[in-house]
């Protein structure tokens, strides 16, 4: 019995890993045509962050997403580390940047301090291009670079790589600003936080879980935001879902807030008639 047990057991993981293999290549090759054929299937949704002092709409964070043909809505999750890997995401960056960065153009037109996150990956900091690039688009677009949020993860922010040190500086001087994303996660460093150019931290929403109850995450979020502050950085607390989480850190001097409580990601028309109808 237990030898049937253990037979079935390799053959179930053997076909996962199969299924996973397959799925992957498949999902490379569709990635690739998508990309090729002008980003079809490609979209950019908008959640909103929120200003905790006036309880308006500080900005939107642009998030990317994908259809495809033979999966359907393929998470990022999923889809953003396979481009990673096959350094697409160099390509796909760009698109989203331009979206993003005409979207906060056409927005600040209603709100003129509109302010727009981009996420930025490891890979892109490595195409010797992308100062220019963003530089470039900002000023076609005519939008002040201050608008603009670049958000990297501290993983490859420490890194004691100079070249990529200078391309993230190279952002700030143009007047980008810096936002360390999933703070908290991972391998997280508070000496990172010490070190690195960042203008806002991103609280990662794993601490935000229960926060009413849990002690643990309720002192980390406090003392961060508290450490923060001394050091003249912005606080973003991601993953509020709840009235009650909402309550427990509104009155903590945390300058943004983004969740599902205030809204999730929706494409560009949505966010309008949500957050722009007078
Ligand atoms: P992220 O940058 O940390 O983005 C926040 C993620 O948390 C989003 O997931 C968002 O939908 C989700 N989220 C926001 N509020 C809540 C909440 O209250 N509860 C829960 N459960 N989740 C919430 P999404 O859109 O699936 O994106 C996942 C990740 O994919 C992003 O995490 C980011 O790392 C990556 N990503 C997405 N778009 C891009 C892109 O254009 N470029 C790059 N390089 N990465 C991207
Ligand atoms: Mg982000
Ligand atoms: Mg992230
Ligand atoms: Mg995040």
């Amino acid at each position: 019995y237990s030898k049937l047990m253990g037979k079935n057991r390799i053959t179930l993981f053997s076909d996962d890993i199969l299924y996973k293999k397959a799925r992957t290549l498949e999902l490379n090759q569709l990635l690739r045509e998508s990309i090729d054929r002008g980003f079809i299937g490609f979209s950019v949704h908008y959640q909103p962050q929120i200003d905790s002092c006036t309880g308006e709409v500080y900005g939107a964070e642009a998030l990317a997403r994908w259809h495809c043909t033979e999966y359907g809505d393929v998470s990022p999750v999923e889809f953003i580390p396979l481009l990673e890997q096959n350094g697409l995401i160099v390509q796909l960056g760009k698109w989203v940047f331009e979206q993003a960065a005409h979207q906060c153009k056409k927005w600040s037109r209603v709100k003129d301090d509109f302010h727009m996150s981009v996420n930025l990956s490891y890979r892109q900091l490595l195409d010797g291009t992308i100062l220019d690039f963003m530089q470039a688009t900002l000023h076609e677009i005519n939008l002040d670079p201050s608008k603009i949020t670049m958000e990297l993860t501290e993983t490859y922010l420490i890194e004691e790589n100079s070249t990529l040190r200078k391309i993230v500086d190279g952002m700030q001087d143009l007047g980008i600003q810096i936002a360390m994303d999933d703070f908290g996660k991972g391998y997280s460093s508070l000496f990172s936080l010490k070190t690195l150019p960042v203008d806002i931290v991103k609280i990662d929403r794993g601490f935000v879980k229960n926060i009413n109850t849990d002690l643990f995450n309720a002192t980390f979020v406090r003392t961060i935001t508290e450490l923060c502050h001394d050091v003249g950085k912005k606080v973003c607390l991601e993953g509020v879902e709840t009235e009650i989480e909402y309550n427990a850190i509104k009155d903590k001097g945390i300058e943004l807030i983004q969740g599902f409580f205030f809204g999730r990601p929706v494409p560009a028309d949505v966010f309008e008639s949500l957050f722009f109808q007078d």
